[in-house]
């Protein structure tokens, strides 16, 4: 054996700077292992009480400066709460100094703070780490206390919850709000106030129910994230308290999958569901998107209509006509995309084109190459089919009302003249 348990102690040694003996039952601290500058601030023995609040005060949260909305909470932070390593940045006089510190169980009575030394590089490290743990850890992000009768609010950590749930509050609530309210987009502001409002809260909060809802949070990194915000009621026995929690919660993965999948319900329910194309509501849609996009260029509309549909039902039955109609939607849908038009279904065996930037003329070229293909087109068994067509530009005075009455009565020109054929309103 190459080594001993007593070299790997030593090895431990060298990388521990200073180690505090803490003696629960009352409340001090022992140097065991010391450097000059912890020395010179704390002394080789002390009250640990003093110590904590002295970290507490001289601990350095870099990413959260004083002058942001977050840190009004900044210093307030609970250190040591838990029985696992923590990163640290403190502050002696003008000097930083990074450091890992460990809280070691010895038994029920004492416990040894083990304090190492980092680098810098190392400290941003962790806490880079330590941030990626704690969003597994719990999705929620901050939890606060608030006491409305007092009007005080404090900050609280998670596993403070299931032990003391009430908490001593010590910042003020108003004030508060009017800084973290920035934290919010500036359209969201209102909304915020509105929901955060004490008055609003007394009347809104009852004990089993909580208020939430979602808004676009500011995070310390200054990027806006999906959060809850949750105003919770705590029930103290006594009704004439009214305390409750603030707690954000962090929603942004979720909320993004649930937009997608809003999105595409929101796609479903504007298409057809035979041939895949816009239905009516999804050409409305288009059409004023369009009329926005193209900006005062001409924009053309046309109505196609399957000439003599009702005999092809009539003759090989209703899912053959399923399947012309579904042949003519591919067909136009086709030309229309090489245009960059919008083409979709109408109702029944209707269908209605737009396409920007393209004045009358340039419709009625495209429409007698659409009619043209359709009517070389082999459908099967229905054999030739043709359509007819009416097509007009929008002009300035049209409403969508005027519009499809003039594309209406265009087409009801086509079918009367003859059928399979392109007439202009
Ligand atoms: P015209 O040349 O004057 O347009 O004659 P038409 O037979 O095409 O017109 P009409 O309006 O008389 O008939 C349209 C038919 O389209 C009647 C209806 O049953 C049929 N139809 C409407 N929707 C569907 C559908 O989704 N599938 C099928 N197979 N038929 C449909
Ligand atoms: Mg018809
Ligand atoms: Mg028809």
């Amino acid at each position: 054996m190459q080594y001993t348990l007593n070299d790997i102690f030593l090895k431990m040694g060298e990388s521990v700077d200073v180690v505090y003996l803490i003696d629960t039952e009352d409340n001090t601290y022992v140097a065991l292992k010391n450097t000059e500058l912890f020395r010179s601030y704390y002394g080789d023995s002390g009250d640990y009480l003093e110590l904590m609040d002295s970290f507490f005060k001289n601990s350095v949260d870099e990413r959260v400066s004083h002058d942001t909305p977050y840190g009004v909470f900044s210093e307030k932070k609970i250190m040591f709460t838990d029985e696992v390593t923590k990163c640290s940045c403190l502050r002696f006089d003008t000097k930083k100094v990074y450091v890992n510190i460990k809280k070691q169980l010895m038994d029920s009575r004492f416990f040894a703070l083990i304090i190492s030394l980092e680098s810098r590089e190392k400290f941003q490290e962790e806490v880079h780490l330590n941030q990626g743990m704690n969003v597994i850890k719990s999705a929620y992000l901050f939890t606060m206390i608030v006491d409305l009768n007092t009007d005080k609010c404090g900050t609280m950590s998670m596993s403070e919850i299931d032990v003391t749930p009430v908490n001593v509050p010590d910042f003020s609530y108003s004030e508060w709000r009017k800084i973290i309210v920035n934290m919010f987009l500036p359209e969201d502001q209102d909304l915020f106030n509105r929901i955060s409002d004490p008055e609003y809260l007394k009347k809104t909060l009852s004990y089993e129910r909580s208020n939430t809802v979602d808004f676009n949070m500011m995070n310390l990194d200054g990027k806006y994230i999906w959060v809850k915000l949750i105003f919770h009621r705590i029930n103290t026995g006594n009704d004439d308290d009214f305390k409750f929690f603030y707690m954000v919660e962090d929603i942004h993965d979720s909320h993004m999958r649930l937009m997608d999948t809003i999105k595409q319900l929101e796609d479903l329910a504007q298409r057809d569901s035979l041939t895949g194309l816009l239905n009516r509501s999804g050409i409305d849609a288009a059409i004023s998107q369009k009329i926005k996009e193209e900006n005062g260029k001409p924009i053309s509309l046309l109505m196609l209509d399957i000439d003599h549909f009702k005999q092809i039902n009539d003759t090989f039955g209703h899912a053959e006509g399923d399947e012309v109609l579904k042949s003519v939607a591919s067909l136009v849908s086709e030309r229309m995309e090489e245009w960059d038009g919008i083409f979709g279904r109408w109702g029944g065996e209707e269908f209605i084109g737009v396409i920007g930037d393209t004045s009358i003329e340039a419709m009625e070229k495209i429409s007698e190459e659409i009619r043209s293909s359709i009517e070389e087109h082999d459908f099967g068994k229905s054999g030739k089919v043709t359509v007819s067509m009416g097509i007009i530009e929008l002009n300035l005075t049209d409403t969508a009302k005027t519009a499809f009455d003039r594309l209406d009565e265009a087409l009801y020109k086509a079918k009367e003249s003859g059928r399979n054929r392109v007439v202009r309103g």
